[in-house]
């Protein structure tokens, strides 16, 4: 096993849990116990380490750290698996995936709830992303009228919402599907076992897992030298493989939401805003209970409405605005899968140019909620993000009636929630407005924070009163 002998100041931060070993932080690397000189002393790592392969990494003084796997051709030449000196194989990805799931029981009912299952580095696997899907596959009604499926919808979307129990009455217990992502070159080396111990693990006790679908066609991956990749691992998916069906509905905070994994973005369901979709719900109910009266919600960047559909569940008449089209087409769905179709209106347009139109019209929402994709990929992208926050946050408060909400998210890694806070802060005073801190609220539990690694925690949510 090679050993990588981090510089003099380069422990500390890993000895407080963050996972990355940088490649400007490496001393030299030492091929084996009995190799005092080092094999290569001068910080060479792409002419000793091969990617994936595992190495001991040790402080200047050979203080042990932990066992990591490497990728010398990555910036980030070595991530953090373990602190002890355990083997990195297949029964190890089996535990700690066993053992993220097991975490999971916390605070969601594995049963019936979607959440991340897997979150990477957060769960101490670096590299590995896998969201886990309950639902049943589903066909609306333009694409197969006489299904049963369609059927069991026309019996109840007209009259109420869509419930869990309807589905599970009328189609038996909800299946599995897992969409996992493999965003380094070390974990892509285990791909193959991964994708063969998955199903079981998916299924063992938790439900039966009928597909599998991966999703790393992401940037990142370019980072570590990998191509794009994208298609079914295993089995059936909604929408992918099973053509019998457009797409797989879930239930999140017992709204049901129809996800084209295949075809929607990222993993098809941002499920890292469920619990702040939630909070929305309970601040348009107490708004409308308050008052007697629907507030009116503009949801920007909507997507396929996680938000927009909590806001009209609770009552409100939502405006939803997003410049993907097939979004809104499946925000559509879900609006009337919710009964809600009559409450929402879609706008298909760049948000900024809705905004400054609205503003325009002299237009005023009770709420503004926005949730844009992050601004800053990177540290360097920083500043340019920060000026985009701003101007954002500036035209939302700008239509905000008095003593309404704004909820504000970032789910940029590299702009912290003390500067997301400022910023937003600065934007109220551009507007000439005061804002009143409610509440700030980040990520579902099921992208857990681990203390020490800062890039964990990187979604903010801050829901203000504006004066
Ligand atoms: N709020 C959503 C998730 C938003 S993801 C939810 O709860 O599920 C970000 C969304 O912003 C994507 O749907 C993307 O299509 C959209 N988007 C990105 N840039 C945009 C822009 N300039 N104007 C409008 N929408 C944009």
């Amino acid at each position: 096993m090679k050993r990588i002998i981090l510089k003099k100041d380069g422990a500390f931060r890993i000895k407080k849990g963050h996972p990355w070993v940088w490649d400007n932080e490496i001393d030299r690397i030492l091929d084996g116990p009995g190799n005092a000189e080092g094999i290569c002393p001068s910080a060479c790592p792409d002419a000793v380490l091969v990617p994936g392969e595992a190495a001991d990494v040790e402080s200047s003084n050979k203080e042990y750290l932990g066992r990591a796997l490497v990728n010398p051709r990555s910036k980030i030449v070595a991530r953090m698996y373990s602190r002890s000196k355990e083997g990195i194989d297949a029964g190890f990805f089996k535990r700690r995936i066993r053992e993220a799931l097991e975490r999971r029981t916390a605070f969601y009912d594995l049963a019936r709830d979607s959440c991340r299952a897997v979150f990477a580095e957060a769960d101490r696997i670096p590299g590995l992303i896998i969201d886990r899907f309950v639902g049943w596959p589903f066909n609306n009604a333009e694409t197969a009228p006489d299904n049963a499926l369609d059927n069991a919808l026309d019996n109840v979307a007209l009259s109420r919402p869509l419930t869990f129990d309807d589905c599970e009455k009328t189609w038996g217990p909800p299946s599995v599907y897992l969409v996992v992502q493999f965003l380094t070159a070390a974990i892509e080396g285990f791909r193959d076992q991964l994708v063969a111990m998955l199903p079981e693990w998916g299924g063992a006790g938790n439900g039966t897992c009928t597909g599998i679908y991966e999703k790393s066609a992401v940037s990142v991956r370019e980072a570590e030298g990998l191509p794009p990749r994208e298609g079914l691992l295993y089995g059936t998916v909604p929408g992918a493989a099973d053509n019998g069906a457009t797409g797989l509905l879930i239930f999140e905070n017992g709204f049901p939401f129809l996800l084209d994994i295949a075809g929607g973005q990222k993993t098809g369901h941002f499920l890292d805003q469920a619990q702040n979709r939630a909070a929305l719900g309970q601040l348009v109910t107490r708004h409308w209970a308050a008052h007697g009266l629907p507030p009116s919600v503009l949801d920007c960047f909507s997507y396929t409405g996680g938000f927009s559909i909590a806001a009209a569940r609770a009552g409100a008449a939502v405006t939803a605005c997003d410049s993907s089209a097939a979004a809104l087409s499946a925000l559509q769905t879900n609006a009337v899968l919710n009964g809600v179709e009559g409450r929402i209106t879609t706008v298909s347009s760049d948000v900024f140019d809705l905004l400054s139109q609205l503003s325009r019209e002299k237009a005023r929402f009770n709420t503004v909620i926005l949730d844009p994709p992050a601004f800053a990929k990177t540290h360097t992208s920083k500043s340019a993000a920060l000026r985009g926050y701003r101007e954002l946050n500036l035209k939302a408060i700008s239509l905000i009636a008095p003593a309404g909400f704004l909820v504000t998210c970032s789910c940029s890694a590299a702009v912290d929630e003390w500067l997301f806070r400022k910023t937003v802060a600065e934007a109220a005073l551009d507007a000439g407005r005061r804002l009143e801190a409610l509440a700030f609220r980040h990520q579902s539990p099921d992208h857990p924070v681990l203390i020490g690694y800062d890039e964990s925690l990187y979604l903010k949510c801050g829901i203000y009163r504006v004066l």
